[in-house]
């Protein structure tokens, strides 16, 4: 498992060229994570991350790539599905308000997504947990033409078939189930 200190990356240890940094998040660390925030919107998972942290005055560049794997549930059928994910993001960190830039150079960057840093550390775990988040699909689908569950019988049509199918055409099911088509 990656160890919390490796996430913990001190500004000075940025060179000017700008360091790069791979972070192999496997299944150890989600279960890490999970215990720390029950709620998590998926189970196991294999993430590989890659960053690149430039140097501009006091400000960070962080420019991510996330690629990987995570077991969701499909938000029409229910069932548990591997959906393989990537995204890029960029994330200016810019010192905590209560610091003053010293140094006069600044970033113009009216599309950058914008973050503050304390300390003289920056913390990619954390910075990474967001963007697994903000990478995950709010409507999970385990195929765009999952038909999900039955309305009337909670059969999962991908899986088991309706059982409706079975009852006469003119129940009261049956008719209802017109009227929803
Ligand atoms: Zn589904
Ligand atoms: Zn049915």
């Amino acid at each position: 498992m990656v160890p919390k200190r490796s996430f913990q990356i001190a500004i000075n240890s940025i060179p000017e060229t700008g360091r790069d940094i791979s972070l192999d998040l496997g299944l150890e660390w989600f279960a890490r994570w999970r215990e720390e925030d029950p709620d998590l919107g998926f189970s196991g998972a294999q993430v590989m991350g890659k960053v690149h942290l430039g140097k501009y005055g006091r400000d960070i560049l962080v420019r991510g790539h996330l690629d990987g794997k995570l077991d969701l549930n499909c938000s029409r059928c229910l069932e548990s599905f591997v959906a393989t994910l990537q995204s890029d993001f960029d994330l200016l960190l810019v010192p905590g308000p209560e610091k003053v830039s010293e140094e006069g150079e600044e970033l113009a960057a009216p599309d950058l997504d914008l973050d503050f840093y304390s300390g003289e550390v920056v913390d990619l775990e954390g910075i990474l947990k967001e963007q697994i988040i903000l990478m995950l699909p709010l409507k999970p689908l385990c195929a765009e033409t999952c038909r999900g569950l039955c309305p009337l019988c909670g059969a999962n049509l991908e899986r088991e078939g309706c059982r409706c199918k079975a009852e006469k055409s003119d129940s009261p099911l049956a008719a209802l189930a017109k009227l929803k088509v």
